[in-house]
């Protein structure tokens, strides 16, 4: 078993004295050392008993693939050698110190996987049509975040924020997620509020309900991607368990930092929900719920049914939605180049050693 399946307090009980889960969790979390020899300030005997105990670093690199606006997309091995994909996005913000001086920034958002394959089976997601094989628990969750800060040596003082938007559905593995967050939050670890994690959810309304009464402080995204249940069902088969409106409540009552937004994912498609008409409706079915808006352009995949929608459609429709108060970006297909949407790097990696 791997150590970063281990809360610190699950640690501190494991460990003698305690306070050595802490120095545990900076080597690991802040020094990025994934060795147990390496920990200068254990006790040999300490060290040599955790390594006959647990492994720490449970992900190998198979692939990186660089897209030119500076996302990197990583294929990694399951210590059984499942795969997952995960992806660093930075973002360059330019900012003015106190003297006005100009300074580069970056900020790094990381999407992480939660589940090898997805149950849910939406029509346009490659995931989904690989079917499902297993859920990662919290330290395989954790160590994607880790892993890639190390690769890229991201210092540990650098804010990091986390996107549970790669492959699986982080609710359907609701208790190691929630495990997770926790152990990412551990000032002696990664350090990354809940304020900077961001759950993306198909609309399990039921765990998105259980999540919110837990008041763990994390943000939540919706994979909406219809205004009507006829569609949605087209597209996403569990709105036929869980509707738009039993989503909505769910979300109603969800609670949120008042300085922030539930986020709602929008995958427009050509023909099928690019219309304004659909703006409309949306405008309609987020009205008195603090809502920010992103709309993604589908990215078509080998086999897919769908097309990719204009930029002008897609253009009209955030212009409405802005017009209209609702807070919306579009997302410009990031990595589109490095076959951006989940799912897709590894399916090209089987196709390559079939
Ligand atoms: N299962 C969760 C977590 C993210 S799924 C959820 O559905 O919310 C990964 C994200 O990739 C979703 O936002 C989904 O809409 C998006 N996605 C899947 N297939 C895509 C494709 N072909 N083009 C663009 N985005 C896609
Ligand atoms: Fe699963 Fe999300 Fe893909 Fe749907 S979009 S199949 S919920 S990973």
């Amino acid at each position: 078993m791997t150590i970063l399946d281990m809360t610190k307090k699950e640690l501190e009980a494991e460990v003698r004295p305690s306070f050595r889960a802490k120095q545990i969790y900076q080597w690991i979390y802040q020094q990025y050392i994934f060795s147990f020899d390496e920990m200068l300030n254990l006790p040999k005997s300490l060290r040599a008993e955790l390594s006959q105990k647990y492994s720490i670093m449970p992900l190998r690199v198979l692939k990186v693939e660089e897209s030119r606006d500076g996302s990197k997309k990583y294929l990694f091995a399951l210590q059984d050698n499942l795969t997952i994909e995960s992806v660093l996005l930075p973002m360059k913000l330019e900012e003015f110190d106190e003297d006005g001086k100009r300074v580069h920034h970056t900020r790094y958002t990381i999407c992480i996987s939660s589940q090898v394959g997805c149950k849910i089976g939406c029509a346009f997601c490659l995931t989904g049509k690989s079917g499902f094989v297993r859920n990662l628990t919290a330290g395989e969750l954790t160590a994607q975040v880790l892993l890639i800060k190390q690769l890229n040596a991201i210092d540990a003082s650098r804010r990091v924020n986390i996107v549970y938007m790669g492959m699986g559905e982080p609710l359907d593995n609701f208790d190691n997620v929630v495990k997770a967050v926790g152990i990412f939050s551990d000032i002696d670890g990664l350090s990354i509020s809940p304020k900077r994690q961001t759950i993306s959810t198909s609309g399990i309304s039921s765990k998105i309900d259980k999540l919110g009464k837990m008041d763990t402080g994390v943000l939540l995204a919706i994979s909406l991607h219809a205004v009507d249940d006829e569609t949605r069902a087209k597209l996403m088969p569990i709105n036929k368990a869980y509707d738009i409106n039993s989503i909505i409540k769910a979300v109603k009552a969800f609670p949120i930092d008042v300085r922030k937004r539930v986020l709602f994912e929008y995958l427009v498609i050509k023909d099928v929900n690019d219309s304004l008409e659909s703006a409309k409706k949306l405008v309609k079915l987020l009205n008195g719920i603090k809502a920010k808006v992103n709309l993604i352009y589908f990215n078509p995949h080998e086999g897919s049914e769908f097309k990719r929608p204009s930029e002008k459609d897609v253009a009209a429709f955030a212009a409405f939605l802005n017009s209209h108060g609702l807070l919306c970006t579009v997302r410009q297909s990031k990595g589109l180049d490095i076959s951006a949407a989940c799912g897709q790097l590894k399916r090209r990696r089987e196709n390559e050693l079939a």
